[in-house]
């Protein structure tokens, strides 16, 4: 049995929780201290069980309780090279943090970690593919400018993802952004609307995929309805049946999501 949920989700902070085989990691650490503390209470789980923390990029939505977590707690970090040489060079791990690089396969007590290069506008982002210790498969996969095959392979065959579903395009437009942030947003480098995230979601739910989580949502220029009906009807188009070939939800941006267990 593995459990996943996210502890939040948004364009202002990322975290989530993995577990499986008597062991728990944290993806992301975009929870300062106090609220990483309350959201792991709320689930019944201590901080000091934790074995480790899996880090995306280094944009401060996904790092900003890194350095406090690490120092607390020791937890070894995992990232790849150049996000490393990101997180030394803002500051964000202690002295001492020990740090792992993510390339190929890697394990983390039982939990193999395969990360796949991701287009975002950052120093070296990745995507993430956990294999848990029961065989079950959760792919994290937010943050990105657009889908490239590299993508859709690296989650095919998944049976839980995270996929990101930033913006609703017309919300975008009709916005307050300035316009060098709309184009940062729809740039190849930057994030995914609703319908490409839908499309995704299609493709995987097409190959084995059954549990969906939308997560990064902007709030500014979404909202968590239109998320979930764009790719449910996308879905559904593509003749798949919710609550019998799918699962669907919206991660909420501060708070945490129930428990999925799988
Ligand atoms: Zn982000
Ligand atoms: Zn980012």
């Amino acid at each position: 049995m593995s459990r996943f949920c996210t502890l939040c989700s948004s364009s202002k902070g990322n975290c989530y929780y993995i577990s499986g085989g008597g062991t728990s990691l944290l993806v992301d650490a975009g929870l300062g201290p106090r609220n990483l503390k309350k959201a792991l209470d709320s689930l019944d789980v201590a901080l000091e069980e934790l074995a480790g923390v899996v880090i995306t990029h280094e944009h401060t939505d996904h790092v900003k309780g890194l350095c406090s977590l690490v120092r607390r707690f020791r937890l070894p970090v995992y990232a790849s090279e150049g996000t490393l040489s990101a997180l030394e060079a803002m500051g964000a791990l202690p002295p001492g943090a020990v740090v792992i690089e993510l390339t190929g396969e890697k394990e983390l007590a039982g939990i193999g970690i395969r990360s796949f290069s991701i287009p975002h506008d950052a120093a070296d982002p990745v995507g993430l593919r956990f294999c848990m210790p029961d065989g079950r498969t959760v792919g994290i996969a937010t943050d990105l400018g657009h889908v490239h095959g590299g993508i859709r392979s690296a989650l095919t065959g998944c049976d839980l993802v995270l996929l990101e579903s930033n913006y609703d395009p017309a919300m975008l437009q009709a916005g307050a952004y300035p316009w060098f942030l709309k184009r940062r947003v729809q740039g190849e480098q930057g994030h995914l609307s609703n319908e490409a995230g839908a499309l995704l979601a299609t493709y995987l739910a097409q190959r084995g995929t059954t549990r969906f989580v939308l997560g990064h949502l902007s709030q500014n220029n979404n909202l968590p309805d239109i998320a979930y009906l764009t790719a449910r009807e996308a879905l559904q188009e593509a003749g798949a049946r919710e609550g019998v070939d799918f699962l669907l939800s919206v991660a909420p941006a501060q708070a945490v999501h129930p428990m999925i267990v799988f």
